[in-house]
């Protein structure tokens, strides 16, 4: 089995919000966001270590050990960057020398399971990497100044989620020749594929949603109350 480093990237500071406490440590139920996203995340036994990224300012906050309870696997605390980019890129010094496979996950997306992960490193054997991703249902317009510009095919267009996970090698490369370019993407399959290496997909699930704003942590409660229901 390879080494897998996973990396939770958490140092966002939740403007979007408007919350003092940044959202991934806003309480979901009994626990903080990123515990759940913690917990649910190392339920597959396929981790083999976690390198979490915090804001500078929370490395020590006692709200971080109420997220790392009960974990099994070597953990590293490393202080994030000014854009989620950054974030990821410090994760990527503190990775174990002996790491084959990265996975990177949003601290914020507290509902991945287990074997949305195992099928992703399955296919992170036959490609450079593999993501999550959902097809689009919705008609996407293209807008500009209120006025529509144009409508985009949708057969074919899918919302890229996390866990998304890359052989070490092709990951680290990617994100070295992005900052070297100036480059910034919003997601880290992007860094990669512009280096023309092919990146599967896994079908994601609606429910792996990533908290951003006050209804998406209504929709997670409504969710998490539904799963309690469901043992
Ligand atoms: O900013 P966005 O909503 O895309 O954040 C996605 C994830 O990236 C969140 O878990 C957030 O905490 C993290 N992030 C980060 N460092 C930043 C900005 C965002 O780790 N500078």
């Amino acid at each position: 089995m390879p080494f897998v480093s996973a990396i939770v990237v958490a140092a966002g500071s939740g403007q979007r919000m408007q919350q003092v406490l940044p959202k991934q440590f806003l309480p979901l139920g009994a626990k903080p966001i990123l515990a759940h996203t913690i917990t649910n995340l190392l339920k597959c036994p396929l981790l083999s270590e976690l390198i979490l990224v915090l804001p500078a300012t929370f490395v020590d906050h006692p709200i971080v050990k109420d997220c790392l309870l009960d974990i099994l696997i070597p953990v590293k605390l490393v202080a994030g960057g000014a854009e989620r980019q950054d974030s990821v890129y410090q994760a990527l010094q503190h990775l174990d020398p002996t790491a084959e496979v990265v996975l990177i996950h949003d601290g914020v997306r507290p509902f991945v399971t287990s074997n949305q992960i195992a099928q992703l490193l399955d296919r992170c054997q036959e490609y450079a990497g593999a993501i999550l991703a959902i097809p689009i249902y919705e008609t996407v317009k293209e807008v500009e100044n209120g006025i529509i510009l144009g409508t985009k095919e949708r057969h074919n267009l899918y919302l890229a989620q996390t866990p998304q996970v890359f052989r070490r090698e092709i990951i680290v490369n990617a994100y070295i020749r992005a900052i070297a370019d100036r480059f910034v993407g919003t997601d880290d399959a992007m860094l990669v594929e512009r280096l023309g290496h092919k990146i599967a997909i896994v079908l994601g699930d609606r429910r792996n949603l990533k908290i951003t704003c006050q209804s998406d942590l209504e929709l997670a409660k409504f969710l998490l109350n539904n799963e309690s229901n469901a043992i």
